[in-house]
């Protein structure tokens, strides 16, 4: 049988971070799937870090889980959100787990006596990840993005596999670049030159881009378009504008409009469908047309700093949101909530959850702000107001009924408070030895994991059935010694594990949304198809928001 043709396009930065790499990387992968390819995408981080589950989310953004329980990027989220596929451990390499894996088997003999080199052994080491990544997905086009932007020393071994690879397969192999063209107030003009030097930096690297995708807050004009393809070297059609789209999921459309992906198919000269792009286009519709705001508070610890967006931190919990609010026609108004604040101002909580129709306690660790979201998952139980609790969010819930309806007034996690005489939050069995040992990296309860869901439970008509599949990232779960407890005060254990041990849904019954997941459902929710728990949620909170009104 012949062997399936794969083919491989490199996503680069130039410039600057943060202009959307990720995303245009995730929306060519989904319109290359629109006609009907197999695609499969993989994020290389440059950082030494093995997985991002050791780095602290205002560094990096949020920690995002995949199925087989890696702790990756965000990009990895919006991979599955625009790609409709699972991502798995093959998708995400960081240089630590690159280095990791020529150092082991090299003390394995791997190399067979040779000196093992930092070129070509590191790049020949991604370049086998980047195609066993395709091999597992059984991919005809896999998009490939670099993290970091050209230039930088940390990501030239990523640029080199990129340049052997293509040396390799000349035919199957694209390289993109996304760039930024700033519009300086002071000139009120569009700027080439940083592209320019950004592509002159990868020529430096050995590798031309086939294509330039332009970031920019407007259009790229005619005359620009052939400047760049001038100065670029690529024709004026390889040159894609893309200016600021008002939503993340017009991109697809966008770069489908611009002919990136007739141009992809004709570079890499793949035999595909033309174009099915009709979920895309609906969901665009939905976003556009959706009316009145539904207003959701998220009580997070990760305030900003510096030039730190705070939504990155809790990505894909802002992504599940939107998802909810535009399949029931409302427009999402998310309000960031600083816990510490609330925390120093306990007074302060009604006036600052007034108005909301709903609020959101995310996950997270340690406790800075802790005693806030306490604060406001309280004001929410009492004053039904429509609440979710996601991992750390419905412990605390759990913490702040215990306190307050139950009665044990020091009740904690002995995450925070290993002394307390009530460790309603307890570490888990499993995690004890390890913690002993320092074994802190990638040893959390991970990945995907089975529940059963009661009968008769909101939990249970909202899944529509009994038995699913959430992904966990927590070493720490609800204590079954207290179960019966709090059962019988109204807060149910809806969720366990299949053996009955862990508890991995809390609701509360007598209130019209109290919920709280052990596990992390924003992280396979989808723009076409909302996750249950947020769509039960939001749709409860518009319900509310209309007796508010
Ligand atoms: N810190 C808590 C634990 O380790 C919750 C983790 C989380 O929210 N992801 O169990």
């Amino acid at each position: 049988m012949a062997k399936r043709r794969r083919a491989f396009v490199f996503i680069t930065g130039g410039v600057m971070s943060g202009v959307g790499k990720g995303v245009a990387c995730a929306s060519i992968g989904a319109i290359m799937k629109a006609r009907g390819l197999r695609v499969t995408a993989v994020k290389i981080d440059p950082y030494i870090n093995v997985d991002a589950g050791t780095m602290n989310p205002v560094e990096h953004g949020e920690v995002f889980i995949t199925r087989d329980g890696d702790e990756t990027d965000q990009d990895i989220g919006n991979y599955e959100r625009f790609l409709g596929e699972d991502m798995l451990k093959v998708n995400y390499m960081t240089t630590g787990r690159v280095y990791l894996s020529v150092i082991q088997r090299e003390r394995a003999l791997g190399y067979g006596g040779k000196t093992v080199e930092v070129v070509p052994d590191v790049p020949l080491e991604v370049i086998n990840r980047v195609k066993a990544a395709a091999e597992h997905h059984d991919a005809d086009v896999t998009m490939v993005e670099i993290g970091g932007t050209v230039g930088e020393y940390q990501n030239v071994l990523f640029l080199e596999a990129a340049r052997m690879l293509q040396l390799e397969k000349p035919n199957d192999v694209l390289i993109g670049l996304v760039s930024y063209l700033p519009i300086p107030t002071a000139l009120g003009e569009m700027k080439t030159k940083p592209t320019q030097y950004a592509v002159r930096t990868l020529n430096s690297a050995g590798l031309q881009p086939d294509f330039i995708i332009g970031r920019s807050s407007v259009p790229i004009d005619e005359p620009r378009k052939r400047k760049l393809a001038a100065h670029c070297n690529i024709r004026a059609e390889d040159m894609i504008s893309a200016p600021d789209a008002a939503s993340i999921y017009d991109v697809p459309l966008h770069l489908e409009r611009e002919g990136l992906g007739k141009l992809l198919v004709g570079k890499l000269r793949l035999r595909a469908g033309r174009p099915n792009l009709r979920a895309w286009k609906a969901l665009g519709q939905r976003i556009a047309k959706n009316r009145n705001g539904l207003h959701i508070g998220i009580v997070s610890k990760y305030t900003a700093s510096g030039t730190f967006s705070l939504s990155d931190a809790y990505l894909s919990v802002a992504e599940a949101i939107k998802h909810a609010c535009w399949s029931i026609g409302r427009k999402p108004r998310l309000d960031w909530i600083d816990a510490e604040e609330l925390e120093a101002h306990p007074k302060r909580v009604p006036n600052r959850l007034k108005g909301l129709h709903g609020i959101i306690v995310p996950g997270g660790f340690g406790g800075r702000g802790i005693e806030g979201k306490i604060h406001a998952i309280r004001y929410a139980r009492e004053k039904k107001l429509p609440f979710l609790g996601l991992c750390y969010g419905m412990q605390l819930a759990t913490i702040e009924f215990a306190r307050h309806v139950l009665g044990l007034k020091r009740a904690h996690t002995t995450e925070i408070d290993p002394d307390t005489p009530d460790p309603v939050i307890h570490l888990m069995n499993e995690q004890e030895e390890k913690m002993k040992d320092g074994q802190y990296g990638g040893t959390m309860r991970l990945g995907e994991y089975a529940c059963r869901i009661k009968p008769k439970t909101v939990a249970r008509s909202l899944y529509g059935r009994e038995h699913i599949f959430e992904r966990h990232r927590h070493r720490y779960e609800f204590n079954p010694f207290y179960r019966e407890r709090f059962d019988e005060a109204g807060l149910i254990s809806s969720g366990l594990s299949p053996d009955g041990s862990l508890t991995e849904i809390i609701e509360l019954n007598g209130h019209p949304f109290f919920m709280g997941s052990q596990f992390h459902p924003e992280c396979v929710s989808h723009p076409m198809r909302p996750h249950p728990l947020f769509l039960g949620f939001a749709a409860r909170a518009a319900r509310s928001s209309r007796s508010l009104d």
